[in-house]
């Protein structure tokens, strides 16, 4: 083997979330690369979070989708050539067009493109196919924001910065773990509390890592926030904490929506019954708002993914236009944006709502996008947002469909019925980076390889407006292509050679700053026209902007509002009168509790690339069910089991954690699990579809569902080197670990099955077993040449088993130690083995037994202390807080512990 080459780093931008943080990648030449922050990055100045320095370890063309696939006449996938593959794509879309008109086609698009990618995307469908039935994965990440943006300030303007995080001295951040979520904006609010004392408020009917670094936690019912918030403008009008010059000039319509929040919440005590919370909590937040004038108000999916999700938006803006605290320095409202590049698909037009750069459907917008593009087929109304258009083919009237870079056969409502709609259309083309995910296999008549983060090159926009570059540092492999040629080579099969005939993705993002300009004249927020007409080497050079950049300026601009003037017709902000909170749909005696969506720390989205990565994927390795300990009393659930968790619209079986943080009548599970995953974890099938009716954004936070336990006669733990096929097992749930492939099993009935399953498992030869029938105990291995190649534990009460981390950690190792290889036999770990326990940080992959190790050694007695001794929690910080729980507990426990 060559030695490994070193190559200059590269800046690039993150391709997970929101944040947008800067990220050098440095190639190692032989596909691989090492990651670190960009400290020039003023997303980051230098941080990353677990995931975002995991990026190396994810890098790894295991299961990549690399050539061209088509279903032949047998409706068998095979492999084709590019030009083959694209003239059905063309031919197919062509052929539905002709046939049953421009309805009836789709694409559904994705937060994960870079700016160039969906730029194309939407000039093709909006512009040359007729349709705007474009809908993006981000309808499910911040549409209500969009929504809410538009209707108070004429435009989807986020008005701050990540500035203000750090001048602020109230942060009240609302249905957002930023803990988890977006961890490095989440520290740096953090180091504003400890170096500027800031305040810290958490609004969330869930205590998570967020609430655990709160100065006041209002742990209100679910879909209250405009209660909270309506409550909060009475408070304000009646304590003299208005601007009434502001409103008075800036802004409208405040009588009006003054008068709705009193019906809504004319007092704290009225605030304090219906979101479930003490009055106390309520008055103070009133206080701290009231008396602070540098408050920000962040907000994500909590607030977005609801059927009120607008409303709830404009509740919140509404007290910052009430206060005049928007546009200056360490205050206003501020979306907290869930994808890496969703606001660069909101400045293309990405969604079915808008048509582009900012634009809408109206008649001068049409006609000036029409003549910019000079467009044969304008669309002439919205499309149909993600929920409708997937109902839409499952009722037959969408034919065709293109999704690019998404996989909603396990993210949207309802992802049964979703992915089993995805099987009656006419033509499904899914471009992706990997082969196999829930939605190829729904029935992907074409499969196009889509070059991945790393390999494309283009443009991403963050949170605060801030666009920065992703740039390529690998080669793309197999066939891979950029999304952006792939949509632009359909686009000139189907006869528009001269409009999509871009040499390089430079002239791609010259076309988009140049239409953002285009007879603006300052009436539109999106003004790139400073970054148009680029030479290429400027364009690579090009440092990290927040938009608008105009082309009289030389900078983009900081903060928007200041002047006080808005977007509107009338120039001043709207105050919206919001409706009176409620939930889509009420807990019934069937179904008695709601359930919540949303994430884990170290996992993004359908785990296509975290999953890659074994640090990783051994913070939670498992779907899995909180409820309270109440609650599970009555439903008769028990920590560590399992539950069956059913809606009207699906089910799924996951592991039960009790905790104590939880509200009672409100249950919470992860989205992450698909069918690639795990057996039954997809809780995406359960979720109801109910939508924003203004934003269209689904409702994935209050779905009433049932539990129940589910009893399994024997657990267990299959390891094997290398990718692994899932064992047939009544449950299993994919791990990527050190070296291989981990499985942790369940099984329905003993005896047969457990023999029927290492059948399954092992099929070679050096097999060494052990079964105890009478016990339900078995064990088996395989080791060749010295090294543990398989190995499958099961047990009839889980006691049994060995300690899955040690487990673990033997797959890793190159060489079996004679007494490893007894240990395993007889299914206990090595006197003294290490066993780190779960992981806690996955930066630095330290477990939680050996934190508590420390803790109870006297070594450690402060989260500080932890970092000092085991470096963990020295990093991104995103595990701090658990570390800090980890102390208490024990603290805690040693509290009730006799005296010796
Ligand atoms: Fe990536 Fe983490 Fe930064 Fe988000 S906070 S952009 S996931 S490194």
């Amino acid at each position: 083997m060559n030695a490994p080459v070193t190559l200059p780093a590269v800046r690039t931008t993150c391709p997970y979330c929101g944040v947008g943080c800067g990220v050098l990648a440095r190639a190692d030449g032989f596909g691989g690369a090492t990651v670190q922050g960009d400290p020039d990055h003023p997303a980051n100045f230098g941080k990353l979070c677990s995931k975002g320095s995991a990026l190396g370890e994810t890098l790894s063309l295991d299961g990549r989708l690399l050539h061209p696939m088509m279903r032949d006449s047998h409706g068998i996938l095979l492999r084709t050539s590019w030009d083959a593959a694209l003239d059905k794509v063309a031919s197919g879309f062509n052929q539905t067009l002709e046939k049953y008109g421009p309805e009836s086609i789709a694409f559904y698009v994705s937060g994960q493109l870079l700016t160039e990618d969906y730029y194309v995307a939407n000039k093709l469908m909006k512009g040359f196919l007729g349709s705007a039935n474009i809908d993006t994965n981000s309808r499910l990440c911040m549409a209500s924001s969009v929504a809410g943006h538009k209707r108070a300030f004429g435009s989807d303007t986020v008005p701050g910065s990540y500035e203000d995080l750090d001048q602020a001295d109230l942060l009240i951040l609302t249905g957002s773990n930023s803990a988890w979520c977006h961890p490095v904006l989440h520290q740096r609010m953090l180091r504003n509390k400890e170096t500027r004392g800031a305040k810290i408020v958490v609004i969330d009917p869930r205590q998570t890592s967020t609430t655990d670094d709160a100065d006041l936690i209002l742990q209100i019912a679910p879909g209250t926030d405009s209660f909270l918030f309506s409550g909060l403008l009475v408070h304000l009008a009646a304590t003299n904490c208005v601007d009434r010059t502001y409103v008075s000039t800036s802004t409208a319509g405040y009588a009006e929506a003054l008068a709705r929040a009193r019906h809504i919440a004319p007092d704290a005590d009225a605030v304090a019954h219906h979101c479930g919370i003490p009055v106390a909590q309520v008055q103070t937040f009133f206080d701290w708002f009231c008396r602070t004038e540098r408050t920000v108000t962040l907000y994500s999916q909590g607030v977005n993914q609801s059927a009120q999700g607008t409303d709830k938006v404009n509740a919140i803006i509404k007290c910052h236009l009430a206060t005049g605290r928007i546009g200056r320095a360490g205050m206003g409202p501020f979306s907290l944006t869930g994808q890496p590049n969703a606001m660069g698909g909101r400045e293309v037009g990405g969604l079915a709502n808008q048509l582009a750069a900012h634009m809408g459907f109206a008649e001068a917008d049409l006609d000036r996008v029409q003549r910019f593009w000079d467009a044969p087929a304008m669309a002439q109304t919205e499309g149909l947002k993600a929920v409708d258009m997937f109902e839409a083919i499952d009722s037959g009237r969408i034919k065709a469909l293109w999704i690019m870079a998404t996989n909603p056969a396990v993210s949207l409502p309802r992802a049964n019925a979703v992915r089993a709609a995805l099987a009656k259309l006419d033509l499904l083309v899914v471009s992706d980076v990997l082969e196999r995910t829930d939605t190829t296999l729904a029935g992907a008549h074409v499969l196009l390889p889509a070059a991945a983060w790393g390999e494309k090159d283009g443009t991403v926009t963050n949170s605060e407006r801030r666009i920065s570059r992703q740039r390529a540092f690998l080669d793309a492999p197999g066939e891979a292509k950029s999304d952006w040629w792939i949509v632009a080579q359909v686009g000139q099969r189907l006869g528009f050679k001269d409009a999509f005939n871009y040499p390089n993705v430079v002239s791609v993002f010259d076309e988009h700053a140049r239409l953002s300009a285009f007879e603006n004249n300052g009436t539109r927020d999106f003004d790139i026209g400073g970054l148009a007409g680029l030479p290429a080497a400027a364009f690579d050079a090009l440092p990290p902007s927040q938009w608008p950049f105009k082309a009289s300026e030389t900078a983009g601009i900081e903060r928007l509002f200041a002047d006080g003037q808005f977007f509107t017709n009338d120039r001043r902000a709207s105050f919206i009168a919001v409706a009176p909170p409620r939930l889509a749909e009420s807990p019934t005696t069937s179904f008695p509790l709601l359930l919540n969506t949303g994430r884990v720390r170290d996992h993004w989205h359908t785990m296509t690339r975290t999953g890659k990565s074994a640090r990783l994927s051994a913070h939670v390795e498992e779907p899995y069910l909180e409820i309270c300990p109440v609650d599970a009393v009555s439903y008769g659930l028990s920590d560590g089991g399992f539950a069956r968790v059913m809606s009207v619209h699906g089910n799924a079986t996951v592991r039960v954690i009790v905790r104590e943080s939880v509200k009672q009548g409100t249950v919470f599970s992860p989205m992450h699990w698909s069918a690639e995953t795990c057996s039954d974890g997809r809780i995406g099938a359960l979720v109801q579809p109910a939508t924003d009716p203004v934003s269209g954004q689904p409702e994935l936070k209050a779905t009433p569902v049932s539990v129940a336990p589910h009893v399994f006669a024997q657990h267990g733990f299959y390891l094997a080197r290398g990718e692994a096929a899932p064992p047939k097992a009544a449950w299993w749930c994919k791990v990527t670990v050190e070296g291989g492939t981990g499985y942790r099993l369940a099984l329905t009935s003993a005896a047969t099955a457990m023999t029927d399953l290492a059948a399954n498992c092992f099929k070679g030869t050096g097999l060494a077993e052990f079964t105890d029938e009478t016990h339900g105990i078995y064990r088996a291995m395989v080791v060749q040449n010295g090294r543990l190649e398989a190995c499958l534990f099961l047990s009839s009460d889980g006691q049994a088993l060995p300690n899955w981390e040690w487990l673990k950690s033997n797959l890793a190792d190159p060489v079996l130690e004679p007494d490893t290889h007894r240990a395993l036999l007889s299914g206990r770990a090595v006197e003294g083995a290490s066993q780190g326990g779960p992981i806690v940080c996955a930066c630095f992959a330290v477990g939680k037994t050996t934190i508590e190790g420390a803790v109870r050694s006297g070594a450690c007695a402060t989260v500080d202390d932890i970092g000092a001794h085991l470096k963990a929690g020295t990093n991104c910080g995103s595990c701090r807080p658990e570390i800090r729980k980890l102390i208490a507990c024990i603290a805690a426990n040693a509290a009730f512990e006799p005296a010796q």
